[in-house]
């Protein structure tokens, strides 16, 4: 991997691990201690998903349990209202919140209409706070995953399955049309390949309807596929000709398994690229393309990887380009990678979390992702384990 100079990037220590915790107490250093401490426990996280579903299905009263620790650790809070306090919270270190509405396997016409109404809701907070930079939603959260999949299969669709996808077109209208009224930037984040051709799609026309005057509309890149790199080449080249901004949020992918598994059974090339450094060069050159038109692109890196945050840092101050401007933001999950947030953020540059809430049992999906990505992986403990170790060990304080 090639490394930085030091005089190339503005000072970002990462590994200050005082900046990254200096919000919590003892106490609640103890407590994230030991949730990392059994989450870097592989069996254990394996267990706990098990007896937690199952607990769930058969309606015993885990939910406190829960919401005592991990959904703490990740969630903003059960409703907008909740989250008030991790939003100042960050904003007191210079840090914007997302807010993200993480209901998942929801699949019907009322609960799509239902998402539709609460991701409106963000959007309007977000144009009366300036702690919120940025807006999100998954396609998938206002349409069926069964229809988006046909549409991009090209299949032949009912008469009411054409409606239910003009739905979906008009919900993802209604939402980034409220965002361009309100001038609130709003990210559709990425799913899974046999969808996403038609989440790009519906991406591209909203640019071209509400990206004129200012990226409102950010489509997401996920660069551990050979043909992301690609693409995002294309769009820039489209979007410079019919002349609107092109919003590109950056991430390497979050669907790798899932990915692997369904190209191996149904015996079609993978679309995710063979290895990790493969995926680390596409994302990096991605981040240079970006920095190189930022004339016409407005980027944001949703990432923990250290050296990626680095990279965009100094290619960054090569180019000439401002920590605070605008056009380049850096995001990472609430809870996770405090580390890259809290001292980008001292150093000057625009950083946002995702503060994902929303009912327990409906943001279950997304807390046992997020479990599953702190295990130890080869014998190797999680980062986040390692950096609250470390601030531990730092202050000198015990662990019990
Ligand atoms: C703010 C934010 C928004 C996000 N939005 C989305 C989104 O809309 N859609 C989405 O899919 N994900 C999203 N993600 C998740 C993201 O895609 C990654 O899964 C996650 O951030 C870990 O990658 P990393 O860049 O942080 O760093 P790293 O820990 O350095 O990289 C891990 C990633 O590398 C890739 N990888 C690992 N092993 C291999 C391998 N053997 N071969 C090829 N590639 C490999 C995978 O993508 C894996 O997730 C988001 C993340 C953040 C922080």
């Amino acid at each position: 991997m090639a490394s930085i100079a030091q005089q190339d990037i503005s000072p970002v220590l990462f590994e200050d691990t005082s900046v990254a915790f200096a919000s919590q107490s003892d106490s609640k250093l103890r407590k994230t201690y030991w949730l990392f401490a059994m989450m870097n426990q592989a069996w254990l996280v394996n267990l706990g998903t098990f007896f937690i579903k199952l607990a769930l299905e058969l309606r015993l009263p885990v939910k406190n349990l829960i919401r005592n620790t991990i959904f703490e650790q990740f969630c903003g809070g059960e409703t907008i209202t909740d989250c008030e306090k991790t939003i100042s919270a960050l904003a007191q270190s210079g840090i914007g919140t997302i807010l993200d509405y993480s209901v998942e396997g929801e699949d019907s016409e009322e609960s799509f209409e239902a998402t539709t109404a609460e991701i409106l809701r963000t959007i309007d907070k977000a144009a009366v706070s300036e702690h919120i930079p940025f807006t999100v939603f998954k396609v998938t959260g206002i349409g069926s995953t069964e229809l988006l999949e046909k549409v991009q299969q090209k299949a032949e669709l009912t008469t009411s399955e054409q409606e239910a996808f003009e739905r979906i077109r008009s919900r993802v209208n209604s939402l980034c049309s409220r965002a361009c009224n309100k001038g609130v930037r709003i990210f559709i984040d990425a799913e899974e390949s046999w969808i996403q051709d038609v989440i790009d799609k519906l991406a591209y026309e909203m640019m071209g309807k509400y990206n004129r005057q200012q990226p409102i509309v950010y489509n997401t890149f996920q660069l551990y596929r050979h043909e992301t790199l690609g693409q995002l080449k294309n769009a820039y080249l489209t979007a410079r000709d019919k002349g609107y901004y092109l919003g590109a949020k950056l991430v390497r992918g979050a669907y790798i398994e899932k990915e692997r598994v369904r190209a191996r059974e149904n015996q079609y090339c993978d679309p995710v690229h063979k290895n990790k450094a493969a995926t680390d060069n596409d994302f990096n050159a991605s981040v240079d393309f970006c920095l190189e038109h930022i004339e016409h692109i407005a980027v944001c890196l949703g990432t923990h990887n250290e050296f990626s945050s680095l990279c965009c840092a100094s290619k960054m101050k090569k180019r000439g380009i401002a920590q605070n401007d605008q056009r380049v933001w850096f995001a990472q999950l609430q809870g996770m990678s405090d580390n890259i947030s809290f001292n980008m953020a001292k150093a000057g540059y625009n950083v946002a979390k995702y503060v994902p809430y929303g009912p327990i049992d409906a943001v279950m999906p997304y807390l046992f992702r997020r479990a599953q990505e702190n295990k130890s992986i080869a014998g190797q403990s999680s980062r986040e384990y390692l950096l609250v170790k470390s601030e531990i060990k730092r202050r000198g304080i015990s662990t019990m």
